[in-house]
């Protein structure tokens, strides 16, 4: 198959939908032609080797899975795409026929592994989706792309899974779209597909950051679907049902595109990246936030007052030393300071003092 091609002649969003982990032959079987009931679904996705953050996590069932995958996928009538981390896992997925490879966002990061996995693929004709790397550096995810095109592969597509983020209180991996909006202005045309699953990591996100994807324009989504989320082996906040992704894909809104007027086009864009930067500023500001409320947990174990003139003297030198730096004037960076600060008093008195109403904190 041509994947770009498909992508292309598909009405958006092209949705490739199965669950984070191949478990066992019926939980495949089932989900497989549960999807392909929904003429909404374009391709099924399942991973066979799962790369995990910490170790005596499922790792995932290995290479036995994969005729389950395969002989899911044909009797579903679908094409299967499944996840590879190096050239084992390439040969094992080429000879089991899955029809559609992906590279893993701990894969994308690091650029032997996918230069093995470039090499294990040269002069093979199979379409390869490359997730963007767990940091948030656009480079190395087009990087990526490079090293497969050297290596003859022509038929990619970008996947937009998010970027890790120490203890964010929203997502599980942070959209920073400007990120995938840059891949768009570098390589327009690859086909880009969004992860909302795992940028969300929680099912009640995905309806939020799946709309936001389709607002930007991306060309589809991939949504993990198990048949019984709550006790999936991986993943299980985030997958919703074959029932609950229909739902889900009834309630988004897809918008016309706006026909472009050249001349104010640009200006469109820009805006749209401004405006993609301050969501990122708020994301920011409520995840210092939530460690504002750590330092008042602290205070209120040691007995420490929240307000300490000295410490807070030395915060706002520092910034200001860097004005030139960042070409911003020392009066916004005093107020900015400022309003941060009342915000984070505000927070931490609501840990140290839980009875105390602060909403009106001034
Ligand atoms: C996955 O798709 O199940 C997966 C492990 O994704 P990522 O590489 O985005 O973490
Ligand atoms: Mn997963």
């Amino acid at each position: 198959m041509n994947l770009q091609e498909t992508i292309n002649a598909s009405t958006k969003p092209f949705l490739i939908a199965g669950p984070c982990s191949v478990e066992t032959p019926d939980q495949m079987m089932n989900i497989c032609l549960d999807l392909a009931k929904n003429e909404k679904v374009h391709a099924l996705r399942a991973g066979i080797w799962k790369p995990r953050t910490r170790p005596d996590s499922f790792e995932g069932v290995g290479s036995i899975g994969l005729p389950w995958l395969v002989d899911a996928g044909k009797k579903a009538g679908l094409p299967t795409a499944t996840e590879v981390a190096n050239k084992h896992h390439v040969e094992l997925a080429l000879k089991a026929g899955v029809d559609i490879l992906w590279i893993g966002a701990r894969t994308t990061v690091n650029p032997f592994a996918v230069q093995e996995i470039a090499d294990a693929l040269t002069g093979v004709k199979i379409p390869v989706m490359v997730k963007n790397s767990i940091n948030p550096d656009l480079e190395l995810w087009i990087g990526a792309f490079e090293r497969l095109e050297k290596a003859g592969l022509d038929d990619l597509v970008a996947i937009h899974r998010g970027f890790s983020f120490y203890k964010h209180p929203k997502y599980r991996n942070v959209p920073s779209w400007e990120i995938p909006m840059g891949f768009r202005s570098r390589r327009p045309e690859i086909p880009l597909i969004c992860d909302p699953s795992h940028i969300s990591g929680k099912r009640d996100l995905l309806l939020e950051v799946s709309q936001k994807a389709m607002d930007l324009n991306y060309h589809g989504l991939m949504i993990e679907t198990h048949p019984d989320p709550d006790n999936a082996w991986s993943d299980a906040a985030q997958q919703v049902t074959p029932e609950g992704l229909k739902n889900m894909m009834k309630t988004i809104i897809l918008r016309t595109e706006i026909a472009s007027n050249e001349m104010i086009q640009p200006l469109v864009e820009l805006r749209q990246k401004i405006g993609l930067l301050d969501d990122r500023i708020f994301d920011l500001l409520a995840a210092r936030m939530i460690l504002s409320e750590e330092v008042g947990d602290f205070k209120k174990q040691n007995k420490i007052t929240i307000f300490q003139q000295e410490h807070w003297a030395k915060m706002i030198i520092g910034r200001l030393s860097k004005s030139e730096e960042y070409n911003l004037t020392e009066r916004f960076i005093r107020q900015t300071m400022d309003a941060i600060h009342q915000e984070s008093i505000r927070h931490q008195t609501k840990v140290m003092n839980p009875k105390q109403d602060n909403s009106n904190y001034k």
